[in-house]
Formats: structure tokens, sequence, C-alpha cells
């Protein structure tokens, strides 16, 4: 995929980033046309809205359907906006594309469907349209199959292709409703770095309070715009109405934003820090792993009446790393300590097992 072009249509200026907005799902045409009127008031050019909805269960709305089409024209004829909406299969693309839709977007559980990608970049290419196409990112952390998805609609023919990071599932209870795992869209860039990657701080976040410091963080990492959910009354949204903000926030929170020169260094370092971070988190994971086996081996040793500590191994442990770590370029009194400080917790937490604590 050498050649993408940006996804700015005609009339779109190509400096700042790319902003999107407008309602998760087209409810009414009153509710349409009221939150389409407020951004364009406030100089939104892009408007969104799901016709089409996957739902996680059945029973919950599942879109207008078709019909909202039409209300999408009407938003384009009196506003002018550009239009964007979902579409999961063959017919949405022939409806979307015969309805003068704008921009298509794929959402994150169709991304993750290579037969549903298919059958839908081949519908584009069908159609003979030069849509410019948005893929979500696929709702599991598979930076291949995010980038297979994007590359079955190059091969059909679509070169207006952009990237949109929605964070991914994870299982349990989170600070976020999916987590942004900001390292896999660092590394689309890497891998791709001419493709456009916007921001859904909307579906990253799940909540209105989060959008603001998702926008300013996606557009501190390079990203190249944003698409954030707005409804005219948001708690009675039909759908995804604790993270979607009035008109009125959202021109708020985008007049708040900070844009960084791309080429100033405030970019690279932002991305820096974002891989420390991640590193981070893994680090501590991986300690716990490591303690929950040193509670396992405390089991061991409290059955079989062993002591907790073994000189022998210990030194073992020490001399052996240390010289690993200096391989490696660091500094062996720095290990040491390290090594120390973990098998000290690893001891305490044996003795705690042995002690019946854990
Ligand atoms: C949406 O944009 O409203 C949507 C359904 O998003 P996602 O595919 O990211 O869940
Ligand atoms: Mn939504």
């Amino acid at each position: 995929m050498k050649e993408i072009l940006p996804v700015w249509t005609d009339g779109q200026s190509s400096s700042g980033p790319m902003i999107i907005a407008g309602p998760c799902s087209a409810e009414t045409e009153e509710q349409v046309m009221a939150t389409a009127r407020e951004l364009a008031t406030n100089g939104i050019r892009i408007f969104r809205a799901g016709i089409w909805k996957p739902r996680t269960k059945p029973g919950g709305f599942e879109g207008v359907g078709a019909a909202g089409l039409e209300w999408l024209k009407k938003v384009k004829a009196e506003t002018g906006m550009l239009t964007a909406t979902e579409v999961a299969t063959r017919q949405h693309v022939e409806d979307a594309i015969g309805a003068g839709v704008d921009i298509l977007w794929i959402g994150a559980r169709t991304s993750a469907n290579p037969f549903a990608m298919q059958e839908i970049a081949d519908a584009i290419q069908a159609s003979g349209a030069d849509v410019p196409v948005l893929v979500k990112n696929p709702v599991n952390p598979d930076l291949e199959l995010w980038i297979g998805a994007m590359e079955r609609l190059y091969n059909a023919g679509v070169r207006r292709i952009g990237a949109i990071h929605r964070g991914f599932s994870a299982y349990g209870k989170h600070l976020y409703r999916n987590l942004p795992q900001w390292h896999i869209p660092i590394e689309l860039r890497r891998r791709l770095p001419q493709l456009p990657i916007i921001c859904d701080p909307s579906h990253i976040g799940g909540k209105r309070e989060l959008v603001a410091p998702l926008s300013q963080q996606a557009l501190d990492m390079g990203f190249d715009g944003l698409i954030i959910e707005s409804h005219c009354d948001p708690d009675c949204a039909w759908s995804d109405k604790a993270q979607q903000i009035t008109p009125d926030v959202l021109n708020f929170i985008l007049n708040a934003l900070v844009l960084r020169d791309s080429t100033s260094t405030t970019e690279s370092l932002t991305m820096l820090r974002q891989q420390i971070d991640q590193i981070d988190n893994e680090l501590i994971e991986l300690l716990n792993k490591r303690m929950r086996v040193s509670r396992e081996i405390g089991q061991y040793k409290k059955e079989h009446r062993m002591p907790v500590l073994q000189m022998s191994r210990h030194d073992h442990i020490i001399r052996s790393r240390v010289a690993a770590a200096e391989e490696m370029g660091m500094a062996g009194e720095f290990m040491k300590t390290v090594l120390q400080a973990i098998h000290e917790e690893s001891v305490r937490q044996q003795i705690e097992v042995l002690n019946n604590r854990i």
C-alpha cells in the first residue's frame, strides 16, 4: 500500500486535523438535522451518523436503516457538510454510495471479519465510485488484521484510505471502554507512514469526560484527525449516550485543543514516552507473573518443609543475570540492585505463603 492518498476530499483543507462529528446513530430526522445544523454553525465540515448499527446483543436499537440516507442527503444539501456513515455489507455500500454519502467507514466488528471486508471491497469496486474509506481497528488488538482489512480495499482500487483508532476490547472493568493500546497505532504509523490515522476518543473512553484528554493525547501523538460523537441531546441518545457530547461542548473542547506543529519535537517525544509507558506496564505485568511463580514455589517449599532461602541458588541467579545485563551494555551494579529488590519481594511473598497470609 505505497500510494495511499490522503482522505481529504475536494474543498477540505488538508491543514490542521480532520474533524468528523455527529451522533452515534441517526435516530429521527429532527435529531439528525438539529445536530447537523449546530455542528455546521460551529464550523464542522464532516458529519457522521450510524444508520446500520451493529449491536452486541439483539433487541437494542439497530439503526433506522436506509431511511436515514434521506436525512444525510438533507444534511448535505442544507449545511454543505460532507457526510459519513458505517457500512458492513454489500447492500449498505450500494445504498450509501447510491445516496451520495461522501465517506464510508468500516466498524470495528466488521474490520475483524475478512469475509465481510472482501464483500465490501468488491462492492465498492463494482460501484466504480471513488469514495474514501476509513477503517476502524478490529475489536481485538491485531495489527495484521487491521492492515489486512485496508489491503483488501486497496487491492479493490480504493486509494483514499484512512485508519480510525477506536481502542481494543478487553474483558473486565477498565477506565476506558476500549483500551487505547497506543503502541498499536504507533506501530501502524511506522509500518505505513503515509496512511492518515484518526482517533475516536468517544469509543476509546466511553465517557464524556474522557473525550477532551484523549483528543489532546491523540493530537500530541501526531494523529491526523478526530472522529467524535456529538448529539443535540446526549442524555436521550438511543445508543452510546454516556460518551456523546453536545455540539457546543464539542466546540469548547476543539477550541481548547493545543495543535502541535507536526515538525516539532513534541510529537516524537510524546511517542517515545508512550513507548516507555507501555514498556513499564509490561514490566509490571512481568514482575507480577514472577511473583506468582514465587508464591507457587513458596507453596511447594511449605509442603516439602524446605527453607525459603537457598543461598546457592540466590548467588547463581544474581551472577548469571548480571553477566547477561552487562553483555547488553547495562551496568552490572544496576542489575544487581534491581535483582536484589525483586528477590527481597519474592522472599517476602514466600514467607507470607508459609504463614498462610496469601
Ligand atoms: C460507531 O462509530 O458508532 C461504532 C459502532 O463504532 P465501533 O465500530 O468503533 O464500535
Ligand atoms: Mn457509537
